[in-house]
């Protein structure tokens, strides 16, 4: 099981709670996002002692909590009924963000993976939900709303998969969540030489038609056949020739800069390697 590395109470100084209520997972059928609705420096404890003392609840109301940093905090922990959600704190895992709406990757990162591991806890799939879903409330703000309904998807956002560019299709961009994915492919054809290709739009973002005639380009740099439509999609070989051209458009870069070989525009054999670069470079210098 991947388990996500959890602050437990002792380690935040959490008080003792005044009573608990314990279910089993059998009952548990629900995974529900809140935020805090408070500043980003909020303390666990913090929210504790106002639910404690302003509330006067039995104990913090969540079962976790996660921070901008992608900490995960122990609240009242997986099996404790919780006061989060009216109605639904026997069958619902409550899991706040501490903030308001907007939540860094790194905690959005964290939060899926706590989703993963109550659903494998639980040996099901659970209904992800935002709190506004079960009761009459703004919480947890637009945003952390609509990424539970897609599903809450972690590409794109550095989480723990980066040969993530692999099986990138035309079409990717900010509306597939994967903005940051295109970028990173976008700068490597600009790398292998290809800037041009990209056109105005330059690194935008969008993997559209000069994206994958940028990523073609790359291909044939590198000896591959690069039919038509051979940009469309960043397969397993296509992720190869593209670091290849990145490479030898570096080789050819350093090669203009020792002069020796006719600049910029020197043909760069299919054949050249770090190895003969390096001898080639002693023989030169
Ligand atoms: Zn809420």
């Amino acid at each position: 099981m991947s388990e996500v590395a959890i602050i437990d109470r002792s380690e935040w100084g959490a008080r003792a709670p005044r009573g608990r209520e314990y279910v089993s997972w059998d009952a548990r059928t629900e995974f529900i996002v809140h935020h805090s609705a408070g500043p980003t420096t909020q303390t666990v404890r913090s929210i504790q002692d106002f639910h404690l003392d302003g509330r006067g609840w039995s104990d913090i109301g969540y079962n976790l909590l996660v921070d901008d940093d992608g900490n995960a905090y122990e609240g009242r922990g997986w099996l404790v009924v919780g006061a989060h959600a009216v109605g639904h704190n026997r069958s619902g895992i409550g899991v706040c963000y501490i903030g308001e709406n907007n939540p860094t990757p790194a905690a959005m990162v964290t939060i899926r993976a706590l989703y993963d591991e109550a659903c494998e806890r639980a040996g099901r799939r659970l209904s992800a939900k935002g709190h506004g879903d079960v009761n009459e409330t703004s919480c947890p703000g637009g945003e952390l709303h609509d990424w539970v309904h897609d599903g809450m998807p972690t590409n794109g956002l550095g989480g723990d998969n980066d040969m993530s560019l692999i099986n990138l299709t035309k079409g990717a961009g900010p509306d597939t969540g994967e903005r940051e994915h295109v970028i990173a492919l976008q700068s490597m054809i600009v790398k292998a030489g290809r800037r041009d290709a990209l056109g105005d739009a330059g690194v935008d973002g969008r993997y559209g038609d000069a994206t994958a005639e940028g990523l073609r380009l790359c291909r044939a740099d590198v000896g591959s056949e690069a039919k038509e439509g051979w940009g469309d999609r960043v397969s397993g070989h296509a992720y190869s020739q593209l670091h290849q051209a990145v490479m030898r458009q570096e080789i050819r870069e350093v090669l203009a800069e020792m002069g020796g070989s006719g600049g910029g525009s020197a043909e760069v054999p299919q054949d050249l390697t770090v190895r003969s670069l390096t001898a080639q470079r002693i023989s030169v210098g």
